[in-house]
């Protein structure tokens, strides 16, 4: 570190720019790792709780870092989200994604569609229709095959922008999911005007069911809201035979979670949980 005037203002200083030199190494760190294409996409199935059959596919991203190994998304997202590298990253999974649901066509395999996390960055941008309808016609994966995971606090940031937004993409034939519902503190009345098709109830909530009866009440309220407002209702962090059953009772449509599998490298995911599509 450089000499300063005084040792307090010393040493404030340098404890910054060790941060911030942190955060410009890690970034730097993240812009090559886009160029050298070291990210890859792990899938984990939902399951229709009625039938057991495969209802969709959650598309995660992973670092497949050089020296540290594999990094999960919440290491990296955050930062990639400050620093505006989340929109050519989340360009980057929808691309990926659609490729490789484009394959799983092609080789006659039934995913149901997969779903992809899009980050309030991205849908802040404007530009994300016409993204997305370039990567569509560009993999040639027909829309219906794809949803969008929007968190609750990403629709809420900026409520008319977002409204016009999403309309857009529903009408391209997307589907849209609420993501992490119940963490954050979007009103009813609001969300009631919106194009969404798909609820997710957060983990946090499913984590103490069936042992914490006020978890399975809310659990329980906002599976019956969101069936009058025609969503279909995905638990997630289903880990138990027991959530699983009390879920079933509940009228939840969709788990997903450790009980059935963990997120897979594509070939993992095809090889135990893809079926031949009906001719
Ligand atoms: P999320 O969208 O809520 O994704 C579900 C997370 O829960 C995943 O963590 C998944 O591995 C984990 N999970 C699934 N089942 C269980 C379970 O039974 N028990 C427990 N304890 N966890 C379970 P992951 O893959 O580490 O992703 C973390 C978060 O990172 C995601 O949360 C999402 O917010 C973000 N993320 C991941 N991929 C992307 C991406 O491509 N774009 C953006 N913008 N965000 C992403
Ligand atoms: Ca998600
Ligand atoms: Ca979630
Ligand atoms: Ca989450």
């Amino acid at each position: 570190a450089k000499k300063a005037g005084g040792g307090c203002y010393h040493f404030y200083a340098s404890a910054m720019t060790e941060q911030s030199q942190l955060r410009i190494r890690l970034e730097a760190d993240l812009r090559r790792a886009l160029e050298r294409n070291e990210f890859e996409l792990h899938y984990q199935p939902l399951l229709r709780l009625q039938d057991g059959t495969l209802a969709a596919v959650e598309a995660l991203v992973r670092w497949q870092h050089p020296d540290r190994g594999l990094i999960m998304p919440d290491s990296f997202i955050p930062l990639a989200e400050e620093s505006g590298l989340i929109r050519p990253l989340g360009e980057w999974v929808l691309r990926e994604a659609a490729r490789q649901g484009r394959a799983w066509l092609d080789g006659g395999f039934d995913f149901g569609a997969i779903a992809v996390n899009v980050s309030s960055r991205q849908l802040e941008r404007g530009d994300l229709t016409a993204t997305l309808s370039m990567i569509l016609s560009e993999t040639g994966l027909p829309a219906q095959y794809l949803e969008l995971e929007l968190t609750e606090t990403t629709v809420m940031d900026q409520p008319e922008q977002a409204r016009d937004r999403l309309y857009e993409l529903r009408a391209m034939g997307v589907e849209l999911s609420i993501d992490d519902f119940g963490t954050g503190y979007s009103s009813m009345a609001y969300l009631k005007q919106l194009p969404f098709g798909k609820l997710k109830i957060d983990r946090s909530f499913i984590r103490d069911i069936p042992d914490d009866s006020n978890d399975v009440q809310i659990t329980s309220a906002i599976i019956a809201l969101g069936h009058s407002l025609g969503l279909n209702i995905v638990a997630e962090g289903v880990e138990t035979e027991q959530q699983r059953a009390l879920l079933l009772e509940l009228g939840c449509d969709i788990a997903q979670g450790y009980l059935y599998d963990r997120p897979l490298p594509a070939q993992a995911l095809l090889q135990r949980w893809l079926k031949a599509r009906p001719e």
